[in-house]
C-alpha cells in the first residue's frame, strides 16, 4: 500500500551500482485459485490432452530460460533450472496427477495444486539441504504449469509493457534472468544479499539494483515514482523535483568523474611519492574477468571459488573446475590470480554437499574446517587448482585459519596432490604459493607464526570485524555496531602486517573494508601491500591512492592508532579524501 504523496527514503544494500528512475512495478505473486469441476467421463482424455500440452509448453518456456542465462551468464548459471527440468519430467508426479484425474473425475488443475503441495512439503521436511531445496522447485514449477493451463502469462515479468522498476518480495533467479531488458530500468526487493543468485544476475547484466529493503514492497505501489541507487542501496519513493535535479547532477558529476577514471585503467597505484601498491579485484565466477579487465584491476585478490559451488545437484568434477580456473588465470596472465579454496557453510551452502544444521553457523563447520574434514573434496579442488597452475600466476589460499595446526594439515594435503600430479605426468607450476586468509582475531593474535609457515597473507574484514566485535555480519540488527574502523580491528591489522613484514611476507586485504575508498589511504598507511576489492570499485580505489602521499598516509595511520573510538577515524580518513580525491567524494554520492 501506498503512504501518500511525501519523499520516502528507503535504505537497503546496493549490489548493482548505477542509478535508475521510473515508474515501479510491483511484482506480486498472484495467489493461484482453482474451482473443483466434476468432469464427464467423455471429458477425460481432453483433460489428460491438456495437462500434456502445459507440460510441453513449460518444457520449452524452461529450456528458453535456460538458454537466455547461459547467453547471458554461463552454462553452470543455466544448470539452476535443470533442477526444474527435472521436476516435469517426473513420471512419478505426472503419473500421480494422471491417476488422481481419473479416478476422481475432476479437473487437472485441483488434482496437481494438491499432488504437488504434498510433494514440496514432503521434500520441506528432509534432513538433506538439497532435497529441502527441491520443495521450492516442485512449487515453482506447478506454478507454471497452472499458469499454462490458465493461458495465463507465465512470468508476470514478460507482462510489463513499458520501461519501470520491478520491485518484489523477492525475485527467483528465473524471474531476473527473463527480465525484458530493455524495459527493465533497476530492481529493489525486500529480502537478498550481495551474494545471492540475483545479485550476482543484476550485476552481470548491468541492472541497478538494491536488495534487503525490508519492506519496500508493501510501501511501494505500481506506479509510484522511483529511484533506484544502486551505488548506495537507497531506494528515494515519489522523489521530489529537488531531489531529481540533485541526482540528475550527480548523475552528470558521476558521469564526467568515472570518465577521468577511465584513464586510469592501466596507470599503477601508486601514490604522489612514488609508493606503489597493487589494486586487484575479488571475483565469484569466471565470467568477471570481464570486469576485471574492464576496470583495470591488477589480477584477482581473491576468487570465491564456492559459488562454482553452489545452486546445482552436483559437485563440479576435477576438470570442470579446472577448466573454470585455467581461463581466469589465462585472461589474465601474467597478473596474479588468488584462488580460495572452498569456504562453504556461513552463509554459503551448496545444494550438493550434505552439511549439518547449525546454530551458529559462523562459528560452526565451515571453510577450512570443513575441506580438513572432507580430504576428499578438499584435494579434488586442490588437483584442479594446480592443473590450471600452468599460465605460473595462480596462488592458493586458505580461508578461516584459526590455528597453525589447519596451516600444516593444509599444506601436507596440498604436498600430496602435488606428489599425485607429479607422478601421474600431469604438469603444474612447482612454485605455487600458498597463503592463508586471516579473518579470526586468533590468527591476527598468532601472525608470526603462522607467517612463518605460508607466503602471504590477506585479510578478510569481513569476517575479522565480525568475530572480533562479535557482530553477526548478515544481522541488521547489529549493523550499527559494524564498525571497520574500530581501534581492535586497527591494531589486529596493524600487528598482522607487522608480522608479515617480520617474515618477509605481504599482505593483501579482501574484505569489504577495502572498497571503501576513504580507507585506502589509512590501509596503505597501516602497511597493506595488496587491496582487492570488487572490480567496478578499482577505479575509485586507484585513484584515492594516486592522490595521496605514502608520509600522509602513515601520518594517519599513527594517528588513527591513538584514537579511542571508530567515528574518530572515520572522519579522520574521510577529512583526507575529500581534501585529496574530491572527484571520488562526488561519485560516491
Ligand atoms: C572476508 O571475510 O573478508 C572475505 C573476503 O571472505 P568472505 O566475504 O567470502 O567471507
Ligand atoms: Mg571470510
Amino acid at each position: 500500500m501506498s503512504e501518500g504523496g511525501a519523499e520516502l527514503t528507503l535504505q537497503g544494500v546496493g549490489v548493482s551500482p548505477g542509478v535508475a528512475t521510473g515508474p515501479a512495478f510491483l511484482l506480486t505473486r498472484r495467489d493461484l485459485r482453482f474451482v473443483e469441476r466434476q468432469l464427464d467421463p467423455e471429458e477425460i482424455p481432453r483433460e489428460i490432452v491438456r495437462f500434456e500440452e502445459a507440460l510441453i509448453a513449460t518444457r520449452s518456456q524452461l529450456r528458453e530460460i535456460q538458454r537466455k542465462v547461459e547467453r547471458a551468464l554461463d552454462r553452470e548459471s543455466a544448470g539452476i533450472f535443470d533442477a526444474h527440468l527435472l521436476v516435469v519430467d517426473d513420471r512419478a508426479v505426472v503419473e500421480e496427477v494422471l491417476r488422481g484425474v481419473q479416478s476422481r473425475r475432476v479437473n487437472v488443475e485441483v488434482v496437481l495444486q494438491e499432488v504437488a503441495e504434498r510433494y514440496a512439503d514432503a521434500l520441506a521436511q528432509m534432513d538433506d539441504d538439497y532435497l529441502r531445496e527441491r520443495a521450492a522447485d516442485v512449487r515453482d514449477v506447478a506454478r507454471r504449469v497452472l499458469l499454462n493451463l490458465a493461458g495465463q502469462p507465465v512470468s508476470e515479468l514478460g507482462g510489463v509493457a513499458e520501461p519501470c522498476v520491478v520491485v518484489a518480495g523477492d525475485l527467483s533467479p528465473s524471474d531476473t534472468a527473463t527480465m525484458p531488458r530493455d524495459r527493465v530500468l533497476g530492481f529493489a526487493t525486500d529480502l537478498g544479499s550481495p551474494t545471492s543468485h540475483t545479485a550476482i544476475m543484476a550485476r552481470a547484466l548491468e541492472i541497478p539494483a538494491v536488495v534487503g529493503l525490508h519492506d519496500a514492497s508493501l510501501r511501494i505501489s505500481t506506479g509510484d515514482r522511483v529511484l533506484v541507487d544502486g551505488h548506495t542501496g537507497r531506494v528515494i519513493v515519489r522523489p521530489s523535483p529537488a531531489t531529481l535535479e540533485r541526482y540528475g547532477a550527480l548523475a552528470r558529476a558521476r558521469e564526467t568523474a568515472r570518465a577521468r577514471l577511465e584513464g586510469l585503467r592501466d596507470q599503477p597505484a601508486r601514490t604522489l611519492d612514488g609508493y606503489e601498491v597493487v589494486v586487484a579485484a575479488n571475483i565469484e565466477l569466471p565470467q568477471d574477468v570481464d570486469a576485471v579487465l574492464r576496470h583495470g584491476a591488477q589480477g584477482v585478490g581473491l576468487f570465491r571459488s564456492e559459488f562454482l559451488y553452489l545452486s546445482r545437484p552436483h559437485m563440479p568434477d576435477e576438470m570442470e573446475q579446472a577448466r573454470a580456473y585455467e581461463e581466469v588465470a589465462r585472461r589474465l596472465a601474467p597478473a596474479p590470480v588468488i584462488i580460495r579454496t572452498l569456504d562453504l557453510g556461513g552463509d554459503k551452502f551448496a545444494s550438493s554437499v550434505k552439511m549439518p544444521q547449525e546454530v551458529n553457523p559462523y562459528l560452526g563447520w565451515r571453510a577450512i574446517r570443513f575441506c580438513l574434514a572432507r580430504p576428499e573434496i578438499f584435494r579434488v579442488q586442490l588437483r584442479a587448482i594446480l592443473r590450471a597452475s600452468v599460465h605460473r600466476n595462480v596462488r592458493i589460499m586458505y580461508p578461516m585459519i584459526s590455528n597453525v595446526d589447519e596451516v600444516e594439515r593444509a599444506a601436507a594435503h596440498l604436498a600430496q596432490v602435488r606428489a599425485e600430479l607429479e607422478a601421474e605426468g600431469v604438469p603444474f607450476d612447482p612454485d605455487i604459493e600458498a597463503g592463508i586468509m586471516v579473518e579470526v582475531p586468533s590468527a591476527a593474535l598468532i601472525a608470526p607464526q603462522l607467517a612463518r609457515r605460508v607466503a602471504f597473507f590477506s585479510i578478510g574484514t569481513n569476517d575479522l570485524i565480525q568475530y572480533t566485535l562479535a557482530v553477526d555480519r548478515v544481522n541488521e540488527q547489529v549493523t550499527y555496531l559494524y564498525e571497520p574502523t574500530h581501534p581492535a580491528i586497527l591494531r589486529l591489522l596493524r600487528q598482522t602486517i607487522e608480522a608479515a613484514r617480520g617474515a618477509g611476507i605481504w599482505t593483501g586485504l579482501c574484505g569489504e573494508m577495502g572498497a571503501q575508498p576513504a580507507l585506502a589511504p589509512l590501509l596503505i598507511g597501516l602497511g597493506v601491500d595488496e587491496l582487492s576489492v570488487s572490480p567496478n570499485m578499482v577505479p575509485l580505489v586507484k585513484a584515492v591512492i594516486r592522490s595521496v602521499r605514502l608520509s600522509e598516509c602513515e601520518r594517519l595511520a599513527s594517528e588513527a592508532l591513538r584514537c579511542e573510538n571508530a567515528a574518530e577515524v572515520l572522519a579522520m580518513c574521510r577529512r583526507l579524501t575529500e581534501a585529496r580525491a574530491p572527484h571520488i567524494v562526488t561519485l560516491l554520492g
